[in-house]
């Protein structure tokens, strides 16, 4: 299992190689390499992919294929992306409006409902009105209903709890959400070329 092929794409999405698992995985633990989700495109360093793995095999085990010792449960990437990776430093997701909606999965953080997008807002967590700021910790997406409930008060003193702390995001949302299309083929996708994905997002 260890000999199966893994695509490897350069910085620049590019189909470059196959590799075995097995040189994948070591890329991947070495920070040169990270490991590309194959159907939302996000970025797992070493570290969060056995962290992935785990989630994933908690649940359904049956047709995934990861390897197993004693001390390291992980699933085998399919997809790697090459690069001069620091385990500990991780590119930072730009700051939008759009990247907040994607980070919060266009759910209202306060009673989790997922309205049409319209009706959602964004809220300080600390009020603008109390020096609360414009960062990924501040703000969080909310339905209009909450928003106005919370008015300017803290979480806290509105009683509203936060589905989860607000953080920036770890991976990066280069192509946009998760694309609900059909299960990716394999590697069709980065085999059709860079410019095909990012235009389906
Ligand atoms: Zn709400």
């Amino acid at each position: 299992m260890l000999n199966s092929g893994v695509l490897v794409l350069n910085r620049s999405w590019v189909a470059v190689n196959v590799a075995t698992a097995r040189r994948a995985l070591v890329l991947l633990c070495q920070g040169h390499a990270r490991v590309v989700h194959p159907r939302n495109f996000g970025l797992y360093g070493f570290e969060e992919w056995v962290q992935f793995s785990e989630e994933q095999l908690r649940g359904t085990p049956n047709g995934h294929r990861y390897i197993h010792s004693p001390n390291l449960t992980v699933l085998l990437p399919e997809v790697i992306l090459l690069g001069v990776f620091n385990g500990f430093i991780r590119k930072e997701v730009h700051f939008s409006r759009r990247n907040l909606f994607l980070r919060d999965g266009h759910q209202c953080q306060y009673c989790g409902k997922r309205p049409p997008r319209h009706e959602l807002s964004i809220d300080h967590v600390i009020p603008r009105s109390r020096g609360g700021k414009d960062t990924w910790e501040n703000l969080v997406v909310a339905c209009q209903k909450c928003n106005v409930k919370k008015g300017d008060r803290t979480p806290e003193e509105a009683n509203m709890r936060l589905l989860r702390n607000p953080a920036a995001p770890r991976w990066l949302p280069r192509f946009g959400m998760v694309l609900e299309r059909e299960q990716l083929a394999g590697w069709q996708r980065f085999l059709e070329g860079p410019r095909s994905h990012q235009a389906s997002a």
